[in-house]
């Protein structure tokens, strides 16, 4: 326990420092630019990301850092925010509450389409791709006490399929769905937010989770470093989800980066997506020119801010688009020659 409350604080200062780096200075910043007319105008973009212990919330700060350097030429000021997730991004940046998000490819893919989530309110029309960035994996955890081998073992367990703003909760209901198992019926089903189940499964208050993170991550540190044994559970019968859609992709989570779990073979089998930055066609082009150009003319010192961002090319953070590429984004690709 006193452990997890170590990492905890832990995560805390992280997030202290993250939110120095991407936000601060806001209100200062408005109230010169109301008051000086000799500053360039600023624009003030916000970047929604996750829960404080996953990857998108240091990606939202990893991008605002590299953007706020060039502030004085700019006049973009990138704040972070953390938020539900992939869903509740998307809908946030279609109801201008945001001006960019980081969300799940296949979420990226449904809200182009006007599918899953977006059944009922039909293709987000509106909604551009910038680039994608780390790949992520959908897990299942469970706590070795509550002999959880397989999906099928899940019956009569608490276990958290993710709350609803949440990219991976649509994943949870994909993966156990093609094990034969229905959330609704089979077991009990928790909304949780992600930063909450590793406290909650090392407190014995759930039994398994879903997450669906780049590595590593703190989430998976924090699960299975406390008292609690906690073991990765490999997802079966993936090529039945590979041959009804057409976003995931096999993958493999290695326990490399998480040497508490109590699993022994380096990888477990998996299915993935990739994190992807998104936008409005109502944003400005200048202001999503300037990110991308800053993010790809700094994509050494990019890449360097999250262990997760080890190996991505500038190539591979074209693919695994769906929306239209935003114009200001297409701009850059087009002068640089990656389009
Ligand atoms: N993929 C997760 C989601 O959209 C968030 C992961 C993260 O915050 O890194 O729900």
């Amino acid at each position: 326990m006193k452990k997890v409350r170590l990492l905890t604080l832990f995560v805390i200062l992280l997030t202290a420092i993250a939110l120095a780096i991407g936000c601060g200075e806001k209100k200062e910043d408005e109230k010169a630019a109301a008051t000086d007319s000799s500053k360039p105008q600023q624009t003030f973009v916000t970047i929604g990301t996750g829960g404080i212990t996953g990857v998108y919330y240091p990606t939202g700060g990893a991008i605002a850092k590299i953007v706020n350097k060039k502030r004085a030429e700019y006049g973009i000021r990138c704040t972070v925010e953390s938020t539900g997730g992939s869903v509740f991004n998307i809908n946030a940046i279609m109801a201008g509450d945001l001006e960019f998000g980081v969300a799940q490819s296949d979420r990226q893919y449904q809200a182009t389409k006007g599918i899953a989530d977006w059944k009922d309110k039909g293709p987000q029309e509106d909604l551009r791709a910038v680039f994608s960035i780390h790949a992520e994996t959908v897990d299942l955890i469970a706590a070795i006490d509550a002999n959880i081998n397989s999906l099928a073992d899940l019956k009569g367990k608490r276990v958290n399929i993710g709350n609803l703003g949440s990219g991976y909760r649509q994943n949870a209901i994909d993966a156990l769905e093609a094990n034969g198992l229905n959330w609704e019926n089979d077991f009990h089903a928790e909304s949780l937010k992600a930063a909450e189940a590793p406290g909650l499964i090392q407190d014995g208050r759930i039994d398994a989770a879903f997450y669906t993170v780049g590595h590593p991550s703190g989430y998976y540190k924090e699960a299975t470093s406390g008292v609690r044994k906690i073991k990765f559970v490999p997802i079966e019968n993936i090529d039945s989800l590979l041959a009804k859609y057409p976003y995931y992709a096999k993958a493999a989570t290695l326990m490399k980066n998480y040497p508490g779990a109590a699993n022994t073979d380096d990888a477990v089998d998996t299915f993935g997506v990739k994190a992807t930055f998104v936008t409005s066609a109502k944003v400005a082009d200048e202001v999503v020119y300037a990110i991308t150009k800053e993010v790809f003319d700094n994509f050494e010192d990019f890449t360097k801010l999250h262990p997760a961002y080890a190996g991505l090319t500038k190539e591979a953070m074209l693919t695994g688009l769906s929306a239209p590429i935003h114009p200001g984004a297409m701009k850059y690709y087009k002068e640089v020659g990656l389009q």
